[in-house]
């Protein structure tokens, strides 16, 4: 439970995933509870990422189009996989950029087989500048899941040779987050999310040799992002699989400035995102 209410800052949450568990049978259900979880937490907006494969229990782009297109108050992230199904995928993801249904496109080096310097992503890379939307990129470093294909260093490179493309590094390399801050802190068009900070007490429980920070550890990783580059970062939970409450009240209890927590909490994501929302 958050133990600091959040009666005054508005909230959106830049990473959700429709819940996976086998409970939820059906993308209606899913949705179902991402909405009550979004409710009980006091979420006013979120970002859906949809999978970029086609059969996924979190959903892949047409059943996350789907949910989003029900409620008003989500917005689609698609996901793409340049491995496979590539040019299908380009068409369709421009079909609904061109309508104004997606708001940013996600590509999961590690989870799948590819690096972050593939020239199969040239062609999603020049989607989001055409329709100016944000690259978000799954850049976590679990051991198991070949985190040096999103290393610091490509995405360095990235946003070095792409000055027009805002990028979005999901998860932040957690757990080696300052030492890959430090490759990347000083691109004014680099944007972290913070989701996965708190991996949950059963995770720790299960793991108890994880690098994964502690309570304290990753409070020290927040505090660090908002010293270098408040502007830019943004507040995400990874919800269906982590905790909404956890990471708010992680947010909440880091000592931050009201300024600072309205711009981490909502203004950024409202302005990367375009949202259109005013920035109070
Ligand atoms: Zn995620």
């Amino acid at each position: 439970m958050i133990k600091i209410q959040n009666n005054q800052y508005k909230v959106i949450d830049a990473h959700l995933h429709l819940p996976w568990q086998d409970e939820f049978s059906t993308t209606e259900k899913k949705l179902e509870r991402l909405q009550k979880e979004m409710r009980n937490n006091g979420i006013d907006y979120g970002i859906l990422i949809a999978d970029s494969i086609l059969e996924s229990n979190i959903g892949n782009n047409e059943e996350c189009l789907c949910a989003v297109s029900n409620v008003n108050n989500l917005f689609l992230v698609f996901g793409i996989s340049p491995i496979e199904r590539l040019g299908e995928q380009l068409l369709y993801c421009e079909k609904l950029l061109k309508d104004n249904k997606v708001v940013g496109i996600k590509l999961f080096p590690g989870h799948e087989d590819f690096c972050m310097n593939d020239p199969r992503i040239k062609d999603v890379i020049n989607l989001c500048l055409k329709y100016e939307v944000p690259l978000l990129i799954h850049t976590e470093w679990n051991s198991e899941e070949y985190p040096q294909y999103s290393h610091p260093f490509f995405i360095k490179q990235l946003a070095q040779s792409n000055s027009d493309l805002n990028i979005i590094c999901c998860h932040v390399w957690n757990p080696r987050v300052i030492e890959s801050l430090k490759l990347t802190q000083e691109f004014s068009n680099i944007f972290y999310d913070i989701s996965s900070f708190c991996m949950g007490k059963q995770f720790f429980r299960e793991h108890p040799k994880t690098l994964f920070p502690s309570k304290e550890k990753a409070t020290e990783y927040l505090r660090y992002l908002m010293k270098i580059c408040s502007e830019r970062v943004l507040f995400g939970s990874d919800y269906g699989s982590l905790s909404i409450a956890e990471h708010l009240e992680l947010v909440l209890e880091a000592g931050l400035k009201g300024d600072e927590l309205r711009t981490i909490l909502y203004k950024n994501a409202n302005n990367i995102f375009k949202l259109g929302f005013p920035n109070c």
